[in-house]
């Protein structure tokens, strides 16, 4: 709010800050948000902001104009710390970075007894399983599946909040809202087939998250999901892993493929292909993973989600280095989807039992998926056995 649209009204405010600040130190100045003011200088693209600049200034003047001890605290916050400009950095102003990263199984553990101290629980939840399913969850997201999970208990007329409920908020929270399984016979076949596709591209394929379950039950915008539970770190991924992610992802429209002709593939593998893409492409371009070589093909801003920026950086590039981006890109999803249509074909007949079970259920869990799918074929001993606690990811 100090950033208004008359020139020198925010520097103005500035100054008024740290005078009342002074006027009543020891104290702490906490800033929210500080890249509304605090981003690089001088990148304006399309016309500079004066306004913006001149309040800036005006915060780091104020920042070093501090005599030797003031009893003043400055403390900003912000999620884009990447677009800060560089002087705000320097010691003697913001030079003490934390990083507040999404919160780790413990930190889940102690925010959910946070947001639950004041809700009715059933014997059989547990804070501590809640966390552990959770990977990813920020703060803000498990003070919301807790409070989803509190409506549906109230809807389905509970007195506490049940581990039923629990397991309907994540899947609710991650995938979106639960719809009505559909009636007609061949896109309920289709829908069927492209999951067990997944499903079973990423059991065959080493290194691959187990399958937690695969639905006909549409949430959001998927007509079908499987789910995976995730890998307990998910900030260190191997190579093989990351492969195999893309081929289970291409196992939906394998199975489109194989099984109903290339004719007949649909448009339910768009957000498949999506993911797929950005990730081949992050493993060229982001972890040096692949025949070009350990480079990171990115060069500063152009990791942020600046789309100018990324063009810019595009355009520095060297125009036989994009060529061979795009063709180690490419590379790495057809041998994938390779890979994914020789599982679909050698596996037909486990296949059509599958699907055949998970129509007629509508939703198969992974225990029963891997006892159908180990009748024909041998499952990689690394994607076996699920570990003790489950928690998806859909795909
Ligand atoms: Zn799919």
């Amino acid at each position: 709010e100090f950033v208004e649209m008359f020139v020198g009204v925010g520097a103005s405010r500035v100054r008024d800050l740290f005078k009342k600040a002074k006027e009543n130190a020891p104290c702490i100045v906490f800033v929210d948000e500080i890249d509304a003011v605090g981003r690089q200088r001088g990148t304006g693209i399309g016309g500079g902001n004066d306004e913006r600049e001149q309040t800036l200034n005006q915060l780091l003047t104020e920042m070093d104009g501090f005599e030797g001890n003031t009893g003043i605290i400055v403390i900003a916050a912000t999620n884009r710390a990447d677009i800060l400009d560089s002087a705000l950095l320097r010691p003697g102003r913001f030079d003490r970075q934390v990083s507040v990263d999404v919160p780790d199984v413990r930190g889940r553990t102690e925010i959910l007894k946070v947001h639950g101290g004041n809700k009715k629980f059933d014997a059989d939840v547990s804070l501590d399983v809640i966390a552990m399913r959770t990977p990813g969850f920020s703060g803000a997201d498990l003070a919301n599946l807790l409070n989803e999970a509190a409506i549906l208990a109230g809807r389905r007329g509970k007195t506490a909040i049940s581990s039923k409920e629990i397991d309907d908020s994540i899947d609710r929270i991650v995938a979106g809202m639960e719809g009505t399984v559909m009636t007609d016979g061949k896109s309920k076949s289709l829908v069927a087939y492209h999951e067990v596709g997944h499903a079973i591209c990423g059991t065959l394929t080493p290194g691959h998250d187990p399958v937690q379950k695969v639905t006909l039950v549409p949430r959001g915008q998927a007509r079908g999901l499987t789910w995976f539970i995730p890998n307990d770190d998910p900030t260190l991924i191997s190579r093989q892993q990351l492969f195999a992610r893309i081929v289970g992802g291409l196992g939906g429209r394998a199975a489109e493929e194989v099984i109903f002709g290339e004719p007949e593939v649909t448009t339910g593998a768009a957000g498949d292909l999506q993911q797929i893409t950005g990730l081949a492409k992050q493993m060229v371009v982001t972890f040096g993973m692949s025949e070009i070589g350990p480079w990171s093909l990115m060069e500063g801003g152009a990791q942020s989600g600046d789309v100018i920026m990324r063009m810019m950086a595009r355009n520095s590039m060297s125009e036989k280095l994009a060529e061979d981006i795009d063709s180690a890109v490419k590379r790495l999803s057809d041998e994938a989807y390779e890979i994914a249509l020789m599982h679909i074909r050698n596996n037909r007949e486990a296949i059509d039992k599958i699907v055949e079970l998970l129509i007629e259920k509508e939703t198969l869990n992974g225990d029963e998926f891997r006892a159908i799918l180990s009748e024909f074929v041998e499952i990689p001993v690394e994607n076996r056995v699920p570990p003790a606690t489950p928690a998806a990811l859909p795909a």
